[in-house]
């Protein structure tokens, strides 16, 4: 037998419209896109009947559809919301920041009086393991300058709003057949100096990187990088 949802009306539902979009500050809390035409409302327990003000968060839709599909988890949602409320709370009064929901959620603990808390298996932080690119941070910081530099060229390459940032580094875990869960900081120290030289020849092959070529470099040389940096 499954629990029947029951939709209640949202009471007063344009005043709690407007006051869900005042706390997000008309950016969509997930994507942080600020040119939404329509805002949503999503039931964080995802209890229809629960319209608890503090239940409800203001969303895009295509972020609204990510949580029905469980793309973004019902404790990110919630995490979300309690950053808001205590974001926006810190003046007013403390009871402001209880949220309570009738059903449980995952294994977060919402809280009482003044405190929220949110407990959560902990995830290990992975840190790169020696031997791995991101375990020599020099090293490291080299490549994420490099990347960056990609990206500023290819930014005013193809403008702001077009340029995708994750797609270089998808593509040089792709290149480096790194694995979905690992980030290109997992690369063997090995390879370091091939990838460097990979990178480089993107930024040279940017329309910015063939202009510039001749006048002056595109990059500082590793060499360079480390005294300025070190
Ligand atoms: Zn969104």
């Amino acid at each position: 037998m499954t629990e029947k949802k029951v939709r209640i009306k949202i009471p007063r539902e344009n005043k709690v419209r407007a006051e869900l979009q005042k706390e997000i500050g008309s950016v969509c809390p997930f994507c942080d896109n600020s040119e939404v035409g329509h805002f949503e409302i999503h039931h964080i327990d995802d209890n229809p009947s629960n319209n608890d003000y503090k239940n409800l968060i203001f969303l895009c839709p295509i972020c609204h559809s990510k949580i029905t599909k469980g793309d973004i988890s019902q404790t990110e949602v919630l995490k979300k919301k309690i950053d808001i409320l205590t974001t926006n709370n810190k003046s007013e009064n403390s009871n402001g920041k209880v949220i309570n929901f009738n059903s449980k959620i995952g294994n977060a603990i919402v809280g009482d009086n003044n405190q929220i808390s949110i407990k959560q298996t902990k995830k290990t932080v992975e840190k790169y393991p020696l031997g791995c690119l991101g375990y020599d941070t020099v090293k490291a910081n080299y490549v994420g300058y490099l990347i960056q530099r990609y990206n500023e060229y290819k930014e005013s390459e193809v403008g702001k709003e077009k340029i995708k940032y994750g797609v270089f580094g998808s593509m040089l875990k792709k290149q480096f057949k790194i694995g979905v869960t690992r980030t290109i900081y997992n690369l063997p120290i090995e390879r370091f100096e091939e990838l460097v030289n990979f990178i480089q020849n993107k930024i040279d092959s940017t329309k910015i990187g063939r202009i510039n070529k001749n006048k002056h470099k595109n990059y500082s040389s590793f060499e360079e990088f480390k005294n300025r940096v070190g």
